[in-house]
């Protein structure tokens, strides 16, 4: 070994994302060349660019193609491109970690995940890594464009590589897989067979439009493999399903195929075509800040740039695949982007695209919807807040749990329409999970008159019910928010007589609960319960105060109001009490509140004190 090479650790979470690939019982092995293919022609696609961009770049792009090297007496497999090429520090930051957050987590889940290792590793994107279910040794030789110094790296996959300098690399990266024996039980096939290669290659890669060459048989000048052909440019009768399979793969490294393809082309003054897709599974990173990968921006067949966040919002970030647009600049940038009208109303017109396809979804395949919907849902509705011009449109395709259905959820459209006679509103109630929901007193009268309430448990429910005011001209309403009115046929005069009655417990409760509540009133919205703390109209919920505490703002308090029911014989006791100036009402005026918050699923302000009131309580009642 020469004195210049390096050993380095692999950083843990590659470590054992490296243990998973060697071990791998994953069935489909033949999708490692899939993974370097992919890498490779990014590189292409990366030189050409920046070659384009920067002409002090010394890169060569003359004849940028991929190569297939095969070996079949030494058991060797070469991927080589003439690409962009890794610096020795990329090589280390890039082949010896990985960056993205969530990574620990995604790797526990994995473990406790035997069975479902496949799906979740399409999640994920292993990418190079894949390498190591078909090698025992993994060499690679790059050299970044303009550089004059290459890199030579090498692993076992186990725990550590080396790196050190070469003089003599050609420009781009070439990755040798010293391949582990041929065995067909565990799905290891001989790559290095030209057969297996060019078949592999033809599946998964015949869209890559850059030439994949191969060897013939027996030596002579290298031949292309791949038909190159960019699928959204061809007409859509042309492309098998198979295709957009591969290529959604491709684009995606996403290991399952799309949920959904979708396709859009327009002609004239300013002519594009998408190609999109609705994966099956959220990304494990979906919620994440460093998340990258949605749509690709083309400008005739030429690759500009991963994520182009200005053809998709931030709300639709799971929809993968590419636009390619006739009439931009290859210099085009985020900022001409950002000020283009043109390309401001094709992002209008992609987007009603993707809302519409959603929506043929639920009726033409209402699998497929409720698979997209669960997955994607919580991301959608985002959309609920940032984008005002297509709400309509994203609240026609949500769908929600309510109290109609234990399982199903319902979209607006079947709540309206199961709507009794009376109904005025569309009730929701919002929390943490659907049992403390679903238990909640704030439901009672709600349920008992037969309207349906849903039940809103992500947090991004919190924040849109706020903003949106309406659907289809049925206001949203809270059934924890308000003075609730249920009574069809009200007595006037009961109810005042009733008011006096217990005014003065009331004004008594008030006073005693200041510090807590702002008032204490009668309820029409209990039938069971004795007790229950509701929310004005524009108070904050109690779930969404945490949510901002736990973000680290500084909230004051949110005072809600109590609301006793006058027919409940605890609340009637406490009136006669009351009125008696009977000792100790202090305390169960406190544990009656306690109770109210406990019902609805909240916290108690000081838990200790409470259990030590009602054991009082309880010790003296016995
Ligand atoms: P992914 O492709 O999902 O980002 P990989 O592990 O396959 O993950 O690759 C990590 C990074 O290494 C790539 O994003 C790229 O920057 C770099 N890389 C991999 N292969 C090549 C290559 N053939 N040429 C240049 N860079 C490469």
């Amino acid at each position: 070994m020469s004195a210049n090479v390096e050993t380095l650790e692999f950083q843990s979470e590659a470590r054992q994302l490296l243990q998973l690939m060697i071990h791998s019982i994953y069935s489909n092995k033949d999708t490692f060349l899939r993974e370097l293919v992919s890498n490779a022609s990014d590189a292409l696609d990366k030189v050409r660019l920046e070659a384009f961009r920067d002409k002090e770049l010394q890169a060569d792009t003359d004849d940028l193609h991929i190569a297939l090297e095969l070996d079949p007496a030494a058991r060797t497999l070469t991927v080589r491109d003439n690409g962009i090429g890794m610096s020795r520090d990329e090589v280390v930051s890039l082949i010896g970690t990985i960056a993205k957050s969530g990574t620990a987590e995604f790797l526990r889940k994995l473990k406790e995940n035997q069975g479902g290792q496949d799906q979740l590793i399409g999640q994920f994107g292993v990418g190079f890594y894949a390498s190591f279910m078909v090698a025992d040794k993994v060499t690679l030789v790059t050299r970044r464009a303009g550089q004059d110094e290459g890199t030579r790296w090498e692993s076992t996959g186990e725990g550590t590589y080396t790196v050190e300098p070469v003089a003599d690399a050609p420009q781009g990266t070439a990755v040798t897989l010293h391949l582990k024996p041929e065995d067909t039980e565990e799905h290891l096939h001989d790559y290095a067979s030209r057969a297996k290669v060019v078949e592999i290659v033809r599946r998964y890669s015949d869209f890559i439009t850059w030439p994949i060459r191969v060897e013939p048989e027996g030596g002579g000048e290298p031949e292309v493999v791949n038909s190159r052909k960019a699928l959204w440019a061809r007409s859509q009768s042309e492309v098998t399903e198979e295709e957009y399979t591969e290529f959604y793969k491709h684009v995606s490294h996403d290991w399952t195929g799309p949920l959904e393809t979708i396709r859009l082309a327009a002609e004239g003054v300013f002519e594009y075509q998408a190609l999109l897709f609705l994966p099956q599974r959220a990304p494990f990173d979906l919620f994440m800040r460093d998340r990258k990968r949605g749509v690709q921006l083309y400008v005739k067949r030429v690759f500009i740039m991963d994520d182009c966040e200005e053809l998709m919002p931030e709300y639709l970030r799971f929809v993968k695949g590419v636009v390619d647009a006739q009439d931009l600049s290859l210099n085009v940038s985020r900022e001409i982007l950002q000020q283009d009208r043109q390309i401001q109303l094709m992002r209008r017109r992609l987007v009603r695209k993707v809302l519409s396809t959603v929506k043929s979804l639920m009726t033409d395949k209402p699998d497929s919807y409720a698979t997209f919907w669960s997955e994607f849902g919580r991301a959608v509705k985002e959309g609920l807040l940032d984008d005002v011009d297509n709400r309509d449109a994203i609240l026609d395709i949500a769908s929600f749990a309510s109290t109609h259905d234990q399982e199903k959820p319902t979209t607006l459209a079947d709540y309206l329409a199961r709507m009794p006679e009376g109904q005025e509103h569309v009730y929701y109630l919002t929390g943490e999970s659907r049992s403390a929901l679903e238990n909640s007193p704030h439901l009672e009268a709600f349920l008992a008159k037969g309207y349906e309430v849903l039940l809103l448990t992500d947090a991004i429910d919190e924040m849109w019910v706020g903003s949106v005011p309406e659907y289809k001209g049925k206001k949203l309403q809270s059934v924890a928010k308000g003075q609730v009115d249920l009574d069809d046929d009200k007595d006037e005069n009961a109810a005042k007589e009733r008011a006096e009655e217990f005014a003065g417990l009331l004004g008594w409760l008030t006073e005693q609960l200041g510090d807590a509540v702002k008032e204490v009133r009668l309820s029409s919205r209990l039938t069971t319960s004795p007790a229950c703390v509701v929310g004005d109209d524009f108070d904050l919920t109690p779930t969404l105060e945490k949510m901002y505490r736990a973000m680290g703002q500084e909230m004051p308090q949110v005072k809600r109001v109590l609301e006793l029911n006058p027919t409940h014989p605890l609340v009637t006791a406490l009136r006669t009490a009351h009125a008696e100036d009977r000792p100790d009402l202090a305390d169960t005026a406190e544990l009656v509140y306690g109770m109210a918050l406990l019902a609805e699923g909240g916290d108690l302000p000081d838990p200790t004190r409470f259990v030590r009131l009602l054991a009082t309580k309880l010790e003296k009642a016995l």
